[in-house]
């Protein structure tokens, strides 16, 4: 019985991923955020009479590098239409949209969820142009145009998502491959990227879909599942409370907003059908018409995305499934531990001090290896230095606290500063140092010599911590076998 008792959510993302062009999506005004309101306009944006929409290349260009990523099939033919609605975020009264003829149908992404690898599919994407918004102050609104006009595709799922964290495990696997595309920033503060919810739930065994209703906009993924959880509680509720009420009257159609305060799904509007909004082709601009050999090419040049990044960590570098996880989902520390590997080829262990060493002794003070600016080429010395037994295990970690104080140091001028990191390795100084251990346990030397194993390590033990871990394991260990022997 999984924690939905008999019930079975069915699941359906719309997310809406600004794209990082330059311009915009019909027209030269920027493409940028945080910029002063209404600055960054032109007499598309802001439906001026007249205007004429000129269709931008590069947007085009990056949905199609998305439509191949996700293997989807890219429309040789694509049409624009206008979804009509009058609000003040949107001067033309109308969103320049795809409606019969999106760029991108089908397609899927895979992604590892509690050991388990699923597929999750996408019904289409097309390309949008995104509103204004809206200001609220204190005794009016205003709005910024700034955004209006910017370029977004509209991914949309199939309604294959069961839970709450299948649902937040697809829209970060998207985002991950937008990111690698270099397609979008990502930004969910910004609303770079936003999720629409479609959600019902249906008793198990069902075939047929009960009435849905949408959250809209949701911007972390900490709120996106917790609004699922809570609109699947509130859908179960009331079935199993009005048992005799036929679906279509208790659950009504609407759109709802997640309010992070009372932790409840809150009705915002009834739902509008596609009939409201008289739907009709683009007279303004011609259809979309991409030449195979165009879209072959884009293919061709594809950079390296999430899911071919994983499986070469596991199949060629040799990485846990849980160590390689952690470095993809995060794209720039994924392209730090790259530019390491490119310096010294020790993936395992590099990918020990990034994802484990180092993120720990910068996670309290909510810092990271890239926001204090320790280079990628410190990092590979510091492990070139422990795989050639330059330093020994402590000093590496004692180095690492001083590489986190002071982020400008390499771990060479580290250790020529301090000459308690020098490591111990004249063989005579260590011989003297293993002598003062076998006299001081001859227990363990006794032990040792009726064959207990356990007692070579305590007495490796005793000669690190001697030498205040400046000795290295390796040659302690050699020789003190040796010396073992003679005795
Ligand atoms: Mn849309």
């Amino acid at each position: 019985m999984t924690r939905y008792g008999h019930w079975e959510p069915v699941i359906g993302l719309e997310i809406h991923t600004q794209l990082n062009t330059q311009s915009k999506l019909f027209s030269s005004a920027p493409n940028r955020f945080g910029d002063e309101p209404n600055t960054n306009i032109s007499v598309v944006c802001t439906g001026q009479p007249g205007a004429l929409p000129v269709l931008n290349k590069e947007a085009v260009r990056k949905a199609i590098q998305f439509g191949l990523a996700i293997k989807g099939k890219i429309s040789q033919v694509s049409r624009f239409d206008r979804k009509s609605y009058f609000y003040p975020d949107s001067p033309r009264n109308f969103q320049i949209t795809q409606y019969d003829y999106p760029i991108v149908r089908g397609g899927f992404v895979t992604v590892e969820l509690d050991g388990e690898q699923k597929t999750f599919t996408i019904n289409r994407a097309h390309l949008e142009d995104d509103a204004g918004m809206l200001k609220h102050f204190t005794n009016f609104a205003g709005v910024d145009y700034n955004r209006a006009g910017a370029p977004l595709i509209e991914i949309v799922s199939d309604p294959c998502l069961h839970s709450a964290k299948e649902a937040s495990s697809y829209a970060q696997a998207l985002r991950s491959i937008m990111l690698y595309l270099d397609a979008c920033d990502g930004n969910m503060e910004e609303g770079s990227l936003r999720i629409d919810v479609n959600i019902s739930v249906r008793l198990k065994g069902e075939t047929s879909l009960r009435p849905r209703i949408e959250i809209k906009n949701m911007n972390s993924f900490t709120f996106l599942e917790m609004a699922i959880e809570a609109e699947i509680k509130r859908q179960i509720a009331l079935y199993t409370d009005n048992p005799t009420i036929p679906p279509e009257k208790l659950i009504e159609p609407g759109t709802y907003r997640w309010d992070p305060e009372t932790e409840q799904t809150v009705l915002m509007r009834r739902k509008e059908s596609a009939d409201d909004y008289r739907y009709f082709p683009e007279p303004d601009l011609v259809p979309i018409v991409l030449t195979q050999e165009y879209i072959d090419d884009i293919a061709q040049n594809l950079p390296e995305l999430p899911q071919d990044r994983y499986k070469r960590y596991i199949n060629d570098l040799g990485l846990t499934p849980y160590a390689a996880t952690s470095l993809i989902n995060d794209k720039d520390l994924c392209d730090y531990f790259e530019a390491a590997l490119s310096l010294w080829s020790s993936p395992r262990n590099l990918c020990n001090w990034i994802t484990i060493e180092f993120a720990g002794r910068l996670k309290e003070a909510g810092k990271t290896l890239l926001s204090v600016k320790i280079p990628p080429a410190h990092i590979a010395m510091l492990v070139t230095l422990i795989d050639q037994n330059a330093i020994t295990g402590p000093i590496a970690k004692a180095i690492a606290d001083e590489m986190v104080i002071e982020p400008g140091l390499d771990p060479q001028t580290i250790i020529n500063r301090n000459p308690d990191y020098r490591p111990m390795t004249d063989s005579s100084e260590l011989i003297i140092l293993i002598d003062q251990v076998l006299r001081d346990n001859p227990q363990s030397v006794q032990d040792f010599k009726a064959g207990k194993e356990k007692a070579f390590a305590f007495l490796v033990g005793q000669a690190m911590k001697l030498s205040r871990g400046k000795a290295s394991p390796q040659k302690v260990n050699e020789l003190l076998r040796a010396k073992l022997q003679n005795l």
